[in-house]
């Protein structure tokens, strides 16, 4: 291994505390979600050995194979991809994040599901945030009936939005995005009750998590600067 995943991962957690002290942020309120991607097991348990709990996969097939051959209990894995509703069913089993939510009839396939597995699943509503056309999410517009559907579920926990920059480390392009992301949740906070809450803003990657992170992101999710390089 040319270099070291556990000494990759402590760069990370030394930039996010970095980060959060020129913003006069605690960096206890930043949760790290270590994306493997096509990373091999092996990977993420080494970064569970170093402590780690918070592991995000973009695709329903890794994921569902990450979550059957890794069973430590204390492991929260997130799923940060398109979300397909047929994809549900299974991940409803183990998984305590979906960041990825932007339709009414994802989160009711979700409650479904979940009400089967008697668990409770934390959901995050994704909005498009970036310019860029092909980008996730619902439109800001849509979150309010989003929200408004989520409100009465029992177990689906909303907790709050995720958002992706346009690709690209020019802070100028990527902070408005993100002040974006911060600004719809402040003005859907009078939607929280019931099962929908909204401290959490998941936003920055490899390349923007300072930006994020003084724009007020609470979740960072992160994949090349910890695991490396990978083809997609
Ligand atoms: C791959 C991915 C990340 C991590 O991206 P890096 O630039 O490798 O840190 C974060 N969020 C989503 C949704 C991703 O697909």
């Amino acid at each position: 291994m040319p270099e070291d995943i556990k000494s990759r991962y402590h760069s990370i957690l030394d930039r996010i505390n970095t980060a959060c002290k020129l913003a006069g942020r605690d960096p206890s309120g930043i949760t790290l979600v270590a994306v493997s991607k096509t990373k091999p097991d092996s990977d993420v348990l080494e970064l569970i050995d170093a402590g780690h709990l918070h592991f995000g996969e973009n695709r329903a097939k890794a994921l569902e194979d990450r979550m059957a051959s890794i069973e430590d209990p204390n492991v929260q894995w997130h799923f940060i991809g398109t979300l397909q509703t047929n994809k549900i069913k299974f991940m409803a089993q183990r998984v305590n994040w979906i960041q990825s939510v932007h339709k009414k009839k994802a989160l009711e396939e979700i409650e479904k599901r979940a009400a089967a597995e008697n668990r409770e699943i934390n959901v995050l509503i994704q909005v498009n945030i970036s310019e860029e056309d092909q980008k996730s999410g619902c439109d800001p517009e849509e979150l309010e009936t989003i929200l408004n559907t989520a409100q009465p579920l029992a177990h689906v926990k909303v907790k709050g939005l995720m958002g992706m920059a346009t690709l690209s480390d020019n802070p100028e392009i990527v902070r408005p995005e993100f002040r974006k992301l911060r600004t719809l949740r402040d003005e859907h906070r009078h939607m929280e009750s019931g099962s929908v809450s909204l401290e959490q803003l998941s936003m920055g990657m490899t390349n923007d998590l300072e930006v994020a992170i003084e724009e007020g992101a609470t979740m960072v999710r992160v994949g090349t600067a910890i695991f490396g390089e990978r083809n997609y």
